[in-house]
């Protein structure tokens, strides 16, 4: 979500490696928050008259999606927060399951003037299916709220797990590249680009396997795109330079994701958080980077991806995605009993049975929750067309 917070609790290390550089812990702990200049105003709107609609995409799964209500679920405690509203452990009061429902305040979303993200977050979500891709139950709206019913996904952040082992040794940064790799195939072949990779957007399931959340700035696009979103340290450079961009900006943040993963570090990490400076360095290219010792292989396809020229990027190549799966830093893996999960993870989060969400950092809780459903006017509900009124 787009906020930055500290975490307080998570899942244990992976390799308990010496502390990086200590200024380093303290401004990287946060999360980074995500920026968008896609600005959909109500009045943009108003001159048309209609509210655009959404296409559906051509190959998409025709997924039927539940029909939700907020009476339906007994709401439990925050698991994240954002500019919007927040994400609730959430259980249901019919079969007992315990979900995560994302609530967004459409009042919010349109004085922020992202109204078209939020919608293409609900359609994109609706329209996958995927192992490694969380899971949407159905959308709803009431007067005040948008909400989205998804799997509650109880490992918590690959953010957390990276920042408290500093680093992952280089076979667990490859297991957690090689499943985020086969994500951004599946979403690619539908031409949707996701468009926010990054730690804090992918979360662990109990059996330690990733779920990519937060479809937020996710988008149907068949050619090219050009607003600018998506989290600093992960753009690529065409994105910076304002031009047009394609998918292969996902391949580009793999690239930063996998540096990240084996040095605990983005690539073009600034301490004192300085964009123009971050900006100047993401421009010049990997070149300006302090190289840390990687495994020779890795390195080579961080610089594939962190190619400047997005026709010679990797993944975005004649061979699209299959010159990912035949590098050799991926050799040894084998990737149909990947996408099966039949390959053990190498990190089993510890959760105490159905619900248990200490993986998640604690948030006040401000009774946020007992507003939630009460009788309000509703002046932007014909902006959310996807969303039902059930209640
Ligand atoms: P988002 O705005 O989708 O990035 O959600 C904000 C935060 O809420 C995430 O970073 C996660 O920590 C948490 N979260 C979101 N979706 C889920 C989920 N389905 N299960 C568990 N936690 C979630």
């Amino acid at each position: 979500m787009r906020t930055s917070r500290t975490p307080e609790a998570g899942p244990s290390s992976i390799s308990p490696s010496p502390s990086m550089v200590s200024s380093y812990m303290s401004s990287s702990i946060e999360h980074r928050a995500s920026l968008s200049t896609q600005r959909t105003s109500v009045t943009t709107w108003s001159k048309n008259v209609e509210v655009p609609e959404i296409p559906r995409i051509p190959g998409a799964v025709n997924r039927p999606q539940g029909s939700y209500k907020l009476a339906d679920f007994n709401i439990h405690r925050t698991l994240g927060t954002g500019s919007f509203g927040r994400v609730h452990l959430v259980r249901s009061k019919h079969n007992f399951r315990f979900y995560a429902i994302k609530v967004l305040s459409k009042d919010k979303i349109v004085r922020m003037k992202q109204i078209m993200h939020t919608r293409y977050e609900q359609a994109m979500l609706s329209s996958v299916q995927h192992p490694f891709i969380i899971n949407l139950w159905g959308s709803f709206q009431d007067s005040a709220n948008l909400y989205m019913v998804m799997d509650f996904v109880p490992g918590g952040e690959l953010f957390t797990l990276l920042r408290r082992s500093n680093r992952f040794p280089d076979p667990v940064a490859k297991f957690y590249a090689a499943e985020v790799a086969l994500a951004l195939n599946y979403l690619h072949n539908l031409n949707i680009i996701y468009r926010d990779l990054k730690p804090e957007n992918i979360l662990l399931n109990s059996d330690g396997h990733i779920k990519i959340a937060d479809f937020g700035f996710a988008k149907y696009c068949e050619n090219v795109a050009w607003t600018l979103c998506g989290t600093p340290d992960y753009l690529a450079p065409e994105i910076i330079a304002n031009a047009r961009y394609n998918k292969s900006v996902d391949w580009y943040a793999l690239g930063v994701l996998i540096f990240e993963m084996l040095s605990g570090l983005p690539p073009f990490h600034e301490p004192e958080a300085n964009p123009v400076v971050l900006y100047e360095k993401i421009t010049k290219g990997p070149s300006c980077i302090k190289w840390p010792t990687f495994n020779p292989n890795a390195t080579d396809l961080i610089l594939k991806f962190m190619e400047h020229d997005p026709s010679r990027r990797f993944g975005n190549m004649r061979n699209g995605a299959g010159d990912v799966f035949a590098h050799p830093w991926f050799m040894e893996v084998d990737w149909n009993r990947l996408r099966n999960r039949e390959i053990q993870a190498p990190y089993l989060p510890k959760i105490n049975g159905d619900g248990d969400a200490s993986a998640f950092e604690r948030y006040p809780e401000d009774k946020v929750a007992e507003m939630y459903g009460l009788p309000a006017t509703d002046p932007h509900g014909k902006l959310f067309p996807d969303f039902d009124y059930t209640a």
